[in-house]
């Protein structure tokens, strides 16, 4: 096992407008590193939420932040310290794709944030995708300035001020601007170093409950497969709490929908855990930070094509509750994220667009009053009152960010 094979022990979201290097950022920072035991599990996730894992490590002997690296080989022949492994989040950065870099942005423990040196600053997705790390609560940011390979000093310096001019008032404001080329591979130690600085591992107690945000859920047998040959359903996504062993009894809420009558209702769903994969390793126990697979002892039909993804997997009896409607205080925008529109307060019986942990669904305001809603959902949520909420409203062709929502009851 070479040393890219630690599970993460921290989730970092790449945020920022299309084309302005996310993926080959993580590229750069994740190197190489092949894996054969969890391929297909591992396409699976990185197809809607692209991840990769990146070991940070120190040149000794070097001054910081130059000593920062992610090769095993120090300019001076010697080898590199470990520092820690760090799992990537690559969120789409199509406008369409924001309630997708929502339910990531439930599972990142800090972000940074790409801003193109040769672009006009803020482009849409970079003021949408900071405005996600606000209403998340993501504090822990860096920025990274990129492609400065393609501009001139000047207007480097003029883009670093729009940059500082727009974080102003976020928060965003204060974090590091770090100049890179992530296509040439330039200050890729000096972002290394901002992101230890800034971005560190959050404590996590010891003790508490597993609890993991189901992401992506697939069966991953080949058509065909003979009953004998099948592989229990297999849930991807990331714990935010506790640990998880191989033989662990899982509890998962929603659950699965029943027709009862004409009555559908969600039920629970249990099982336990068969195998789990994180880190790109088959491993007998995880703790918070990267993606990990979980396989199950589930029918296969009930994880295939997503159909668990947004909820929610611990030990069983100690999940929050299954939420069909619930009233939420809401706080609107001032605007329509990069535009002058202002926004309508919340209408009674509009649709709404609703991001709660990694669930993403539609619900039907019942109720309406100043600062507050009720909403009845279409897919309910399981999640802890107090829990934050993405209000998207349908304006135009498409969902738009209108505001945050906090579950009361
Ligand atoms: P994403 O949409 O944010 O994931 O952006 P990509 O990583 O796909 O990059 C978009 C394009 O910009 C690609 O053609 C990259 O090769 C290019 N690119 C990314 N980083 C740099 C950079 O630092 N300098 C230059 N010149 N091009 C870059
Ligand atoms: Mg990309």
């Amino acid at each position: 096992m070479t040393g890219n094979h630690r599970q993460p022990e921290v989730n970092i979201g790449l945020v920022g407008h299309v084309d302005h290097g996310k993926t080959t950022l993580v590229q750069a920072l994740s190197g190489e590193w092949t894996d054969q035991h969890s391929e297909e599990m591992k396409r699976g996730i990185s197809i809607r939420l692209g991840y990769a894992d990146a070991t940070f490590r120190r040149c000794p002997g070097m001054d910081a932040p130059e000593g920062y690296t992610v090769e095993e080989t120090c300019p001076d022949g010697g080898e590199s310290e470990v520092l820690r492994t760090v799992s990537f989040v690559d969120a789409p950065g199509h406008e369409t794709l924001m309630a997708t870099m929502l339910s990531g942005a439930s599972m990142m423990d800090g972000a940074v944030l790409l801003v193109a040196a040769n672009e006009p600053v803020p482009q849409a997705q970079t003021a949408e995708h900071l405005m996600a790390l606000d209403i998340i609560g993501i504090e822990n940011i860096v920025i990274a300035q990129n492609k400065v390979d393609l501009v001139d000093a000047d207007r480097a310096r003029e883009n670093y001020r729009e940059i500082q001019e727009f974080v102003e008032g976020t928060v965003a404001e204060g974090a590091p601007v770090v100049p890179i080329s992530a296509q040439q591979e330039v200050n890729m130690d000096l972002l290394i170093g901002a992101i230890e600085e800034h971005i560190p591992t959050p404590e996590r107690a010891d003790g508490d409950d597993a609890r993991m945000q189901v992401a992506r859920s697939f069966d991953i047998n080949r058509p065909g497969t003979t009953f004998d040959g099948l592989t229990g359903g297999v849930l991807g996504g990331s714990l935010t709490q506790g640990r998880l062993r191989v033989g662990d009894d899982l509890e998962i809420r929603p659950g699965r929908r029943v027709e009862d009558g004409g009555q559908a209702e969600y039920q629970p769903v249990s099982t336990s855990v068969r195998s789990l994969q994180a880190g790109g390793a088959t491993v007998d126990e995880v703790t918070p930070g990267g993606l990990l697979g979980v396989g199950t002892g589930l029918d296969p039909s009930l994880t295939k094509g997503d159909s668990l993804a947004g909820q929610v997997a611990g030990p069983p009896g100690s999940l929050p509750p299954t939420w069909e409607q619930f009233t939420m205080d809401v706080e609107l925008l001032d605007r329509l994220v990069g535009s002058e529109e202002d926004i309508d307060p919340v209408n009674t019986g509009e649709p709404l667009m609703l991001t709660v942990g990694t669930a993403t669904t539609v619900g039907a305001v019942t109720s309406a009053r100043e600062g507050e809603c009720e909403v009845k959902l279409k897919r309910p949520v399981c999640a802890e009152p107090g829990a934050k909420i993405a209000i998207n409203r349908r304006v135009g062709t498409r969902w738009r960010l209108i505001g945050i929502g906090t579950l009361t009851e």
